[in-house]
C-alpha cells in the first residue's frame, strides 16, 4: 500500500522505538560512539550504514533526508547547507574539467552565476537553452562531454513551467542525466522523477521549511539511472581507487553514495541538525500550505489581471498564460504562490505601490507563509540601466509577488488600496 503525499508529509522519515521521542530529536553531536573497531572499519568502507561524523551524516538530517526522498519517490536524500550547495555538490559529483552542463536559461540567479562563472573557473562549461525552445535545440547542445541537463519545474523568478516530456525524451536518447530543481513546485504539486527526471534538487529554505526560519538544500537520487556500460559516466562504472576499487554503478544508490562519500566528505556542505529539525517541523504542513498558496495565488492573479492599473500578469493559473496548458498537465493541483506583474507606470509608481502595501512586505526571499514583494528595478537590479533591465528580462515596472497563506480577501484588499496610490 502506498501512502498519499499528505500522509508522507507528516509520517515519512522517522519512526521512534519504544520510549524514544515521538519527533526526531536534534542530535547536536559531531561524532558517534562505537565500542568496536570492526564496526567502524565497515562504516569507513561503506559496508555498513551508520553515523560516524556529522560532516557526512547526522540522525536529524537523516530523518529529513528520508522524508524528502519519500515525498519525491527517490531512493536517497542528501541534506545540504543551502539550495546552492545542493546544486554545487550535484555538479561536482557529475562533472570534471572539460565537461559541460546543458541548462535552461530561466533558472534561479544564484544557480545561473554558479553555472556560468564559478564552474567556468574549473573548466566546466554551461550551455544555455531557452526553456521554450524545441527539443532539437536542446539535442544540438548535447555532446559526449555533457554530464547533465538542468531545468526548474517552475522557474524562479520567470515562473515558466517546464515541459518535462520534451526534455526527458532528449536526455533518454543521449543517455544523459536529467536534473530538476523542484523548489517552487515541491513534491506536493509535482514529482519530477515520475516525469523522467533522474535527480531532484531543492532549496528547502523556501516552501519545504515554509517559515523563512532555516536555510537548507536537498538532493534526491531517483536511483534508476543506468550508469553501467554508459561511456558518458566512467566515474560511475570504473573502480574508485579511493574506495578499494568500488564501482558506484554496482551499488543500489550510485549517485547518492558517490555524492556523500566523496563530495560531502570533501566539502562538508551538510545541513546542520538544528536546521534539519526546523525544516522537518515546517514540512509537516507542506501539503496543507501548498494547497492554500495555490488557491490564494489563483485569486490574486485573477484580481490583478482584471485591474485597470495592471499592464500584465505572469501566472500559470491564468488561462491566457503561455504555460497554462503545461501547468494543467504537470501541476494539476496548483502552481504555488509565485507570480509577477507589471504596473502601468514608471519605476517611482512601482516604488509608491510597494510602500503602500500593508500586508505583503518587501523582501528578497520568496515562498514562505507570509506574502512578500520585490521590485527588482529599484532594489536588486537598481544598478542596471533601462536597456540592461530589459535585456535581463526584467521590465522596469515588474513586481515579483510571493503569495502567502493569509486570507485571500485581505491580500486582494491590500493590493487594491496600494494600487490607488499609483
Ligand atoms: C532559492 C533558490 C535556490 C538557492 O537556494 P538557497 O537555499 O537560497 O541557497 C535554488 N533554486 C531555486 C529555484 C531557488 O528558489
Amino acid at each position: 500500500m502506498k501512502d498519499h503525499i499528505e500522509t508522507l508529509c507528516v509520517q515519512a522519515g522517522y519512526r521512534p522505538e519504544t520510549g524514544e521521542s515521538r519527533i526526531p530529536p536534534i542530535v547536536q553531536s559531531t561524532t558517534f560512539f562505537y565500542g568496536n573497531s570492526r564496526v567502524m572499519a565497515d562504516l569507513f568502507d561503506l559496508k555498513r550504514e551508520g553515523f560516524f561524523y556529522s560532516r557526512l551524516a547526522n540522525p536529524t538530517v537523516d530523518a529529513l533526508e528520508k522524508r524528502v526522498a519519500a515525498l519525491e519517490g527517490g531512493v536517497c536524500g542528501i541534506g545540504c547547507a543551502s539550495g546552492m550547495s545542493a546544486v554545487l555538490l550535484t555538479a561536482m559529483t557529475l562533472c570534471e574539467a572539460g565537461d559541460n552542463i546543458v541548462t535552461a536559461s530561466e533558472i534561479y540567479g544564484g544557480t545561473f552565476n554558479l553555472f556560468s562563472s564559478t564552474l567556468k573557473k574549473f573548466a566546466i562549461q554551461a550551455r544555455f537553452f531557452d526553456v521554450d525552445a524545441p527539443a532539437e535545440v536542446i539535442d544540438a547542445l548535447i555532446d559526449e562531454k555533457t554530464k547533465f541537463v538542468f531545468a526548474e519545474t517552475i522557474a524562479n523568478p520567470a515562473v515558466a513551467v517546464l515541459d518535462f516530456e520534451k526534455v526527458s525524451a532528449v536526455c533518454k536518447k543521449h543517455g544523459v542525466l536529467f536534473v530538476v530543481d523542484n523548489t517552487l513546485a515541491t513534491p506536493v504539486l509535482c514529482r519530477p522523477l515520475e516525469w523522467g527526471a533522474d535527480i531532484v534538487i531543492h532549496s528547502t529554505s523556501k516552501y519545504m521549511d515554509g517559515h523563512a526560519a532555516a536555510l537548507g538544500g536537498m538532493i534526491v537520487d531517483g536511483g534508476a539511472f543506468p550508469y553501467r556500460e554508459n561511456p558518458r559516466y566512467p566515474a560511475f562504472n570504473t573502480p574508485d581507487a579511493t574506495y578499494h576499487g568500488l564501482v558506484y554503478a554496482d551499488l543500489p544508490v550510485a549517485f547518492g553514495t558517490k555524492c556523500r562519500a566523496q563530495m560531502m566528505r570533501d566539502t562538508g556542505a551538510i545541513m546542520s541538525p538544528q536546521n534539519a529539525f526546523y525544516t522537518l517541523l515546517g514540512s509537516d504542513t507542506l501539503a496543507l500550505r501548498m494547497e492554500r498558496h495555490s488557491r490564494n495565488a489563483e485569486r490574486v492573479a485573477a484580481f490583478l489581471a482584471a485591474h485597470p492599473k495592471i499592464e500584465w500578469v505572469r501566472s500559470a493559473t491564468l488561462p491566457d498564460n503561455k504555460y497554462y496548458a503545461l501547468a494543467q498537465k504537470y501541476l494539476p493541483n496548483g502552481t504555488g504562490g509565485m507570480m509577477s506583474f507589471g504596473i502601468r507606470g514608471d519605476v517611482s509608481a512601482c516604488a509608491r505601490f510597494m510602500e503602500h502595501l500593508r500586508i505583503a512586505t518587501q523582501e528578497t526571499h520568496v515562498a514562505d507563509v507570509r506574502s512578500c514583494v520585490l521590485h527588482p528595478a529599484s532594489t536588486t537590479h537598481r544598478q542596471l540601466t533601462e536597456e540592461q533591465l530589459i535585456a535581463a528580462g526584467i521590465s522596469p515596472n515588474l513586481v515579483r509577488l510571493s503569495v502567502g497563506i493569509e486570507n485571500a480577501d485581505d491580500l486582494i484588499a491590500d493590493l487594491d488600496q496600494a494600487l490607488e496610490s499609483v
